[in-house]
Formats: C-alpha cells, structure tokens, sequence
C-alpha cells in the first residue's frame, strides 16, 4: 500500500481518476448482492424495484428492508399493479416500516406513473422529482442507479464517508450541504449508477458506523479521517436534546366472540389513516383519557414505544363489550397492525379479561408478561 499522508489535500481534483477507479473496482469485487439489483453484467435495474427499494431504506435497514420489498415485489410486481392496490392493503403490508406518510406516498407516486406516464418512470432527475412523494435523495438514486444519470446520491452513508475522506471539522446538521458539494465533486460520467452503490456499500460495510474497517479499504491512500489516525471522529455530531416523553392508553377491547376492536385512525396526524387500537391523543396523563365504551376495564400493564420525535408509554387496559368498532380476528390484527399497536395487542391478549384474574390487576408489565 502507498504511504498514507497525513493531511491530504482537500481537493483531491488531481486525484480523482484514481481514487474513482479504485472504488469501482472494489465495488466490482465486494459490491453486496441485494434484490433489487441486478445481476453483475445483466441489464439495468428494473425503475420500479429501484425506486420501491430506495423510499423502504429511507427509513429503515437493508435487512430489515429485504422481506418487506420481496413481499412488495412479489404481490405487486409491476407499478401498474401498485397502482392498482387496495389503499388499506398496501398500508398493512407497509406496518412494520414505519412513517405512513410514506406508503400513502409510495400509492400516489405509482398512481401517477401508471395514470399520467403510461407506466414507465421518467429517466431524468428532473422528471422524477416531479413526480408526487418523490424527493431529492429518491429521485437522485433512481436516476442514477436505474438509468445511469451522473446523479449525486447522498444518504447517510456517503455522508459518513465524505465527513471521514476529507476530515470535515463541521458538526452534523450543519455539515449536510458542504458533504453534498463533495459528494458531487466525486461524481463522474463513468459507470454513475455503480459509483452511488460503490459508495453506498462501502459505508454500509467498510466504512460503517463506529469503528470503520480501514484495513479493507480501497481508499486509504486518499483519506484525510484514517491519516488522522482517528476516523472514527467523524462525522462530528451536534449533541441532540434529549427525546421528550408521552404517555397514553390502548383499550383492548373484545367481543363476545374473541374479536378485537379497532379503529381506522384520523388521515392527518401520526399513524395517519391506519388501522389501529383505540388510543388516547398520547398527550396527557393516561389516568385521565376517557374509554371507548363505558365497560369495567382492567389493567395489563403497559408497554414502550420509541418513534422518532418521541418515547411513549401506552398503559393498555382490556375488556368485553359491544360497539362500533372495525371488529377483527386477533390474529389478523397481529399480522397487520403498526408496530405499536401490535405491542399493545400482545400485552392487551396476554392479560385479555377472558383469563385475567383480579388478583393481577395493576401488577407491572415485567411481572405479568408471558
Ligand atoms: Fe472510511 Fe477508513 Fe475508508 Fe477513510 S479509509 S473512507 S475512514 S473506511
């Protein structure tokens, strides 16, 4: 391996054949096998697994991700059949990924295409950020990767990578735009859709989070953060204010029957549109919410929810009764509500009024869980 220089330059211009080169060349030999791509040497991706993939790992892993977009590929397998998709269907086949926003989203984004494109996604960066729910980062990547446009894909991962090839001393957020303009300065006419990947790959894998793996990295002889001898300080990160804390209530409420009382929840707000237990707002003290129906309600103890803007402790209380509910078997409501919910459920039938005793009512979630 070359000396490594301590400070290299900055603009790494003179570089940049070289460096690129080295990077694709791994990526030939170490670029990961994920679903939605194509084979080595097949042809481009198909837009619509593209596209799909990339607004999944917008908020979630690759490994976390993969069933979801199998499962997704498989049922719809073209954006016509997308399009064609119940809205509910579609939304209970996304819990799990979070963000709902997203798959109401991921629906007029397909509509769009199907209706308004004759199926085919534009190939321009342009034409697909016109698209509904697509934004900067989707459209960059699906250009790139599906239509080898020279498209500056920046996730978290190339910005890790930029913040250690060139030692940026700038703290996250505020080091967004100046990670980007380098990103950009790197990019190239030459295989675009690979590069974005190469880059993509080597922070999931190489340069990954906490301690990078410098020793199997094809662009040592160019980093400024390994040439510190402490790559793992960057990205420098402003300290986040601590995640504030709601609590609430679930009612688990069953018929005579053994169904589950759900409620499709109001289109604006978190978990938007979805079908979920009935809740209290999650504002207030949960002693305080009012129930659905008026029945003697016992305690199940509670359960733990992290989202992004917040923590919340949902205190589930069951029942038996009758009302207007969306009336579901509970093993179907296991299978397709939002995380959350699903807790609650757990919690709610584990303790369910048809076996809870009094004698357990009001014990901890710990000493009562199965
Ligand atoms: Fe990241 Fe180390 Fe490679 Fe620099 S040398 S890009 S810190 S893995």
């Amino acid at each position: 391996m070359p000396p490594v220089p301590v400070h290299p330059p900055a603009d790494l211009s003179a570089e940049r054949p070289a460096l690129r080169a080295a990077l694709l060349d791994w990526y030939d030999a170490h670029g990961r096998t994920l679903a939605w791509r194509a084979a080595p040497g097949a042809a481009a991706p198909d837009p619509y697994r593209v596209w799909l993939s990339e607004v999944m790992l917008q908020q979630t892993t690759t490994p976390h991700a993969t069933p979801y977009f199998q499962a997704f590929a498989s049922r719809w397998p073209t954006v016509p059949d997308l399009a064609a998709a119940e809205d509910s269907d579609v939304m209970a086949a996304w819990a799990g990924l979070g963000y709902y926003a997203r798959a109401r989203n991921l629906l007029a984004c397909a509509r769009a295409v199907a209706h308004d494109h004759g199926g085919a996604f534009p190939d321009t960066e342009a034409g697909l950020l016109a698209l509904p729910g697509v934004g900067a980062y989707t459209a960059a990547a699906v250009a790139a990767i599906a239509f080898d446009r020279p498209a500056n894909v920046v996730d978290g991962n190339v910005e890790r990578v930029m913040a250690r090839l060139f030692a940026v001393e700038t703290p996250l957020p505020a080091a967004k735009p100046g990670l980007r303009r380098l990103a950009a300065s790197l990019v190239g006419d030459e295989r675009p859709g690979d590069w974005a990947q190469a880059l993509m790959d080597l922070g999931a894998t190489v340069c990954r989070p906490g301690r990078p793996l410098c020793e199997l990295c094809p662009l040592t002889r160019w980093c400024a953060g390994f040439g510190s001898g402490a790559p793992e300080r960057y990205p420098l990160k402003t300290k986040k204010a601590d995640r504030p804390h709601r609590a609430g209530v679930a009612w688990v409420l069953r018929d005579d029957r053994g169904r589950v009382a759900l409620v499709r929840r109001p289109d604006k707000g978190l978990l938007g549109g979805m079908t979920g237990l009935p809740t209290s707002d999650w504002s207030g003290p949960a002693a305080e919410a009012a129930p659905p129906v008026a029945v003697e309600w016992r305690d199940a103890g509670a359960v733990e929810h992290v989202f992004t803007h917040f923590s919340l402790t949902l205190s589930v209380r069951t029942a038996t009764g009758a009302g207007d509910f969306l009336w579901t078997d509970p093993d179907e409501a296991l299978r397709s509500l939002p995380t959350v919910f699903r807790k609650a459920l757990e919690r709610g039938l584990s303790l369910g009024p048809h076996d809870i005793g009094e004698a357990l009512v009001g014990q901890s979630p710990r000493t009562l869980r199965r």
